[in-house]
């Protein structure tokens, strides 16, 4: 045995009887050694010794001193060294603090990397729980032109993964959605009964530090471009094969400053991977989908995905000041999810008040009343609408027909101002900055007298500036002005 190889003969263990922790007990590695002593019917027998009080395997500490043994000076000035060798690297205290993210450049930080850092905000003692939450230890990108950072309220991030757990989904293309991916990370870690997994393409490549590369693919959603290559793509590409009978869902919440057409042109690719997987039956199938989106883009989004439909439910954010669920009740969140599956399917929450209608087969918000006239249920925002019966449409609850301008139009607007032609055409109804003429792109791919309609009533609600919609929806101050007039 390994005992007659290691140093002075040893008793055998199942005779041994345990004298206990003795005061100047010699240490190893793991503390202070325990008294024993071979005994025989009972009975002590032969010299006591100490021995590793933590290993019961020679193996992983080979400690072993007589109790009267003399030991010499360098022998105990060896053991001394190896007991310091063999304590870990570093304390418990260095090893909490080792977890360091510099708040500045927003990196985990390697200790080599700490003078680097030295004069800039850093935490310390990163928890696990922390990795686990890298949206809550990120500050939020908050550029309104490119990355535009807006996280989703629990309750609402919590809604969409029930919804997509209900309709049956196991996998998750999150593009833009890392809060939601997040969610999905940590429920699977945690519970072993939830067997959802999520791929997130985003372009924040900070996350880059907390996923593992087939949970996240550094991804531009405005050209389709992986920036990790043929292997990121790939990954994305396998995700989409539905191995084992897993559906999977794309969930997206692009910017809303982003153009609408470069974003549908994306999503089309992905639908087009998702098509091309070995799966049958896609053929002549969409990839299912959430379009996370202000519900005035509707026409845009139906515009290149005919097949969608837009849902009544408010999508709810943490950081945007007005449209969460403050103390004053409820704000009207403008963002809605567009998908392609059956209205009737989404199930949107009674206790919030959506409930179901018979005849649109879908839930609506509990302000959304079914016109008769128009045999929909018309509204957009929540608030209940009219029905006008010069327009033959039904109008914002504030809207007023107005004889001069021939249509439904804010109570406070001034007729002269939208009957001042446009600067290029010289036409009534909009401003040089919308002049359906000059747009090339979009009068394209729109039927011309459609398209001239529909910037005329953009106008008339005040929101023709398309590329700065994000902030108009976002920042306060314009979103109050814009309240004050509605
Ligand atoms: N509500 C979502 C976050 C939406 S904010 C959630 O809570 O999960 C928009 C997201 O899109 C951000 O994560 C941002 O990093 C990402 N994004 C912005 N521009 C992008 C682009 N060009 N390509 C891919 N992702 C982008
Ligand atoms: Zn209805
Ligand atoms: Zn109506
Ligand atoms: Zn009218
Ligand atoms: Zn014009």
């Amino acid at each position: 045995m390994a005992a007659a190889a290691a140093g002075p003969e040893r008793p055998r263990p199942s005779a041994l009887a345990l004298l206990g922790p003795a005061p100047g007990a010699p240490c190893c590695p793991h503390g202070p050694a325990l008294l024993f002593v071979k005994t025989s019917q009972g009975k002590e027998e032969g010299r006591r010794f100490y021995a590793c009080s933590a290993c019961r395997d020679r193996k992983d500490c080979n400690f072993f001193q007589w109790e009267d043994e003399k030991v010499s000076e360098t022998r105990l000035a060896a053991r001394e060294e190896y007991n310091r060798n063999h304590q870990p690297a570093f304390t418990h205290r260095q090893n909490v603090d080792r977890r360091r993210f510099c708040q500045e450049c927003q990196q985990l930080l390697l200790p080599a990397e700490w003078e680097k850092h030295s004069d800039h905000q850093f935490l310390c003692d990163i928890t696990t729980a922390q990795l686990k939450s890298p949206s809550q230890l990120l500050y939020p990108l908050e550029n309104k032109k490119t990355n535009a950072q807006y996280l989703f309220a629990d309750r609402s991030c919590q809604f969409l993964l029930n919804l997509l757990t209900d309709l049956g989904f196991r996998r998750v293309l999150s593009v833009g959605t890392p809060r939601l991916h997040e969610m999905i990370q940590s429920k699977a870690s945690q519970e072993e009964e939830f067997n959802v997994r999520s791929l997130l393409l985003d372009i924040d490549f900070r996350y880059s530090q907390f996923y593992r590369e087939d949970e996240f693919c550094h991804y531009n959603m405005f050209n389709h471009h992986f920036f990790g290559g043929e292997a990121a793509l790939e990954t994305c590409r396998k995700f989409l094969c539905e191995e084992n009978g897993e559906r999977v869902i794309m969930v997206t919440d692009p910017p809303f400053g982003g153009l609408v057409e470069a974003l549908a042109s994306s999503f089309k690719k992905l639908m087009a991977m998702w098509r091309e997987t070995e799966n049958e039956g896609h053929d002549n199938k969409e990839m299912p989908m959430f379009w996370i989106f202000p519900y005035f883009f509707e026409s845009r989004i139906l515009d290149f995905f005919p097949s969608f439909s837009m849902m009544d439910y408010q999508v709810d954010y943490v950081n945007h000041a007005l449209y969460k669920h403050g103390k004053t009740g409820r704000r009207q969140s403008p963002v809605r999810i567009f998908t392609n599956l059956t209205p009737s399917m989404i199930v949107l929450p009674e206790e919030e008040g959506y409930r179901f209608c018979t005849v649109c087969q879908r839930y609506v918000s509990s302000g959304n009343h079914h016109c008769e006239i128009c045999n929909s249920c018309t509204s957009k925002d929540g608030r209940r609408w009219k029905h006008c019966v010069l327009c033959k449409k039904c109008v914002k609850p504030s809207w007023f027909h107005c004889n001069n301008c021939n249509c439904c139009t804010l109570q406070k607007h001034s007729c002269e101002k939208t009957n001042v032609g446009c600067f290029v055409c010289g036409k009534a109804g909009h401003k040089r900055s919308a002049c359906p003429s000059l747009s090339h792109a979009r009068a394209a791919c729109q039927p011309d007298k459609k398209k001239r309609q529909k910037t005329q009533e953009r106008v008339k609600m005040g929101i023709c500036k398309r590329l700065a919609l994000k902030h108009a929806i976002f920042s306060k101050r314009k979103v109050k002005n814009k309240k004050k007039k509605t």
